[in-house]
């Protein structure tokens, strides 16, 4: 794998420009999803810079979800979902929940407006997708898979499906936001066959043409979403205060893992 420029950087700004030079990649898909970067020896030589502003970038990098550093493997490239949607995230595992629930609430308005107008603008190729996501969440559903990309490709979908990419990219940018929260909801047992039924619903709504039952049902599917959500947060805030201690020892992924497991938990108990 290769820099997209193996020019030095100038001295000026050096982080800075090294980042952005990093980024470059991302971006122009030199280095792909899921790919791994070159090692710190070679970028250090490509770009001719010192270790440590190659480690002040490629931190940066990581903050904004871009790159993801696995102990003993190497850093790879995070999927563009997941761009930044991560520091955002660790602001929302916080005690303070009023912006997560500004969030669900934004979002669940947003998509009922596009269910709304996927209504009365959907194509049939548009309507043949967002069909084709309800089968996938249904083979995901009976293979016993994680529903999570079945599930947000439907809302995406419905979003294309509204022609108005403004407001379909801004819902888009609220799911990714709470793409760790849905995530754990989908983990609580009876949820994904749940969010199928409704999608099938919203589905048949759309493709009827009906403005406002297309309104509604998303409406409702989103609100359910909300309770849920709620729901696990107050049983991890729970959980975090009094883990805090060991949480605090463990990395990033093994405490969500951690929380997830507590919270599905504390959810499916109640
Ligand atoms: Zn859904």
């Amino acid at each position: 794998m290769k820099l997209s420029r193996t020019v030095p950087i100038e001295r000026t700004t050096l982080s800075a420009a090294t980042f952005e030079r990093l980024i470059t990649n991302v971006v122009h898909g030199t280095w792909k999803a899921g790919q791994q970067i070159p090692t710190e020896r070679i970028l250090c030589q490509q770009l001719g810079i010192a270790r440590n502003s190659l480690r002040e970038a490629l931190k940066a990098m990581e903050l904004i979800g871009m790159l993801e550093s696995r102990v003993g493997e190497g850093t790879f490239v995070c999927p563009r979902s997941e761009f930044l949607s991560r520091p955002l995230l660790w602001a929302f595992t916080g005690t303070d929940h009023a912006e997560l629930a500004d969030l669900m609430e934004a979002r669940a308005l947003m998509e009922a407006d596009l269910a709304g107008l996927a209504a009365s603008r959907a194509t049939p190729e548009e309507l043949k997708r967002i069909e084709d996501t309800i089968h996938a969440m249904e083979h995901d559903i009976a293979g016993s898979e994680a529903v999570l990309e079945s599930d947000m490709a439907f809302h995406l979908c419905v979003g294309q499906a509204a022609h108005n990419e403004v407001l379909a990219n801004a819902a888009q940018l609220l799911r990714n936001l709470l793409k760790y929260w849905i995530h754990l909801k989908l983990m609580i047992g009876r949820i994904p066959a749940q969010a199928l039924e409704r999608h099938r619903e919203i589905y048949q709504a759309i493709r009827g043409r009906n403005v406002q039952a297309s309104r509604a049902l998303m409406q409702e599917h989103l609100n359910e979403t909300t309770t849920l959500i709620t729901q696990l947060t107050a049983s991890m805030t729970g959980s975090l205060q009094s883990n805090e201690k060991n949480l605090r020892a463990v990395t990033g992924s093994d405490r969500r893992r951690t929380l997830a497991r507590t919270a599905s938990k504390k959810v499916k108990d109640t």
